[in-house]
């Protein structure tokens, strides 16, 4: 399923203002991607996006969304960072318990959190691991599968969460109608999505493969409208992730409202080429400081951000071994670099550079190393020194 056009409003009328070729897991060849503003409505997105079968690959081999730690402290830790800004959101919004249903719920931690406040729960998960672990650890029935299959057999929700949901999806117009049959009259729905703002606070590779869309306020607003919600409160957090994230709460209305506010596409424009200048200055300056090693080095992190690292660098014939925390990647490939465990890493006698592949969990890869046994000289962390870093730390991101 190639889209030809813009997946909110149809038009045909692209500005591509990045392309990457990205080396996946176990795959030989590299696989392009256009990232393109829509001229009609202004709207940032993979556009063609990559096909559904290779995103589904990819989400099997590559993507790690599991909890790690044991059941108690997981069911009595304090609610995650997302979890507490939807519960500050509904809480200063006033809605009254209710059912709440959780698009994309993991293992369900979050919902454990509105349990605890009253709510009645469940959720829908693609992820067969972290269905079971929603029930194991907190007793919460969550449906196998997307929201394409678990909404339309729900009816009468008094609130649809989704959190980090919306930039993976193919097709947002159909999923938010899908959202507003399910629920009943004045249900809402909360959501929470990368916000696409200030792009010189953006982090480098931003545009990523696993997010087909990028949105911006004044978008997301217009989307919910055409769908039959009232916006009621937006919130913008520039600090509280790695990149910026939008919440935005909204009402279903009886009917859908057509065209209330104009947009200026060419804003997002704007902003896209803006963020795609400073994308290519931030990895510029990585491909100079990485050019120097012209003997054997190991890379920690498989993922998408070693694949941006090989497509914007000369790195790739030097790299001896790629490793991982992740079992599922170990004894895999990507880019034709076998992915090694930790363990084999630390026990590897060669003494060559360890260079970290990840801007997320840059400083917990630098202990981890450092814990088994690295020597701190060894170690060539990418974006320590970069001045307007955000500073929080997220371990569950990639
Ligand atoms: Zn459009």
């Amino acid at each position: 399923m190639t889209v030809p056009h813009c997946a909110l409003c149809k038009s045909r009328d692209r500005d591509v203002v990045q392309t990457q070729s990205l080396a996946l897991l176990n795959r030989e060849e590299v696989c392009k991607i256009d990232f393109s503003v829509c001229r009609a409505c202004g709207h940032l997105q993979q556009w063609p996006p990559v096909s559904p079968a290779l995103m589904a690959y990819h989400y099997k081999t590559f993507a790690t969304y599991e909890e790690f730690g044991d059941a108690e402290r997981l069911r009595t830790a304090p609610p995650a960072r997302h979890a507490q800004r939807f519960l500050t959101l509904l809480a200063d919004i006033g809605l009254p318990l209710g059912r709440a249903y959780e698009v994309g719920c993991a293992s369900g931690a979050m919902l454990h959190q509105f349990r605890k406040q009253g709510w009645q729960v469940r959720g829908c998960d693609p992820s067969p691991s972290a269905v079971s672990q929603a029930a194991s650890v907190f007793g919460i029935d969550v449906d196998l599968g997307d929201e394409e299959n678990a909404i339309p057999r729900q009816k009468n929700l008094d609130l649809i969460l989704a959190c980090h949901v919306l930039e993976h999806l193919y097709d947002p117009p159909a999923t938010l109608a899908r959202f507003h049959a399910a629920l009943a009259p004045h249900g809402h729905l909360v959501l929470e999505v990368p916000c696409a703002t200030a792009p010189e606070s953006l982090p480098p590779g931003w545009f990523t493969f696993e997010h087909l869309h990028y949105y911006q306020p004044a978008v997301l607003e217009r989307l919910l409208r055409d769908a039959g919600f009232e916006p009621i409160e937006t919130r913008i957090e520039m600090t509280a992730e790695h990149y910026p994230v939008m919440a935005i709460a909204a009402r279903k209305m009886p009917r859908r409202t057509e065209d209330v506010t104009g947009l200026e596409p060419s804003a997002g424009t704007i902003l896209a080429r803006r963020y795609a200048a400073r994308d290519h200055t931030l990895w510029t300056a990585t491909a100079r400081r990485v050019a120097h090693f012209q003997e054997p080095v190991f890379l920690y992190g498989a993922g998408i951000h070693t694949a941006q690292l090989l497509d914007r660098t000369g790195l790739a014939p030097h790299i001896l071994a790629i490793a991982d925390r992740d079992p599922k990647k170990w004894g895999q490939t990507q880019a034709g670099k076998p992915v090694i465990s930790p363990a084999e890493l630390f026990a590897d006698p060669r003494q060559v550079p360890v260079i970290i592949s990840s801007y997320v969990s840059e400083r917990q890869i630098v202990e981890a190393l450092l814990a088994g046994g690295v020597a701190r000289q060894r170690i060539v962390p990418l974006y320590s020194d970069m001045p307007d870093r955000a500073k929080s730390v997220r371990a569950s991101a990639g």
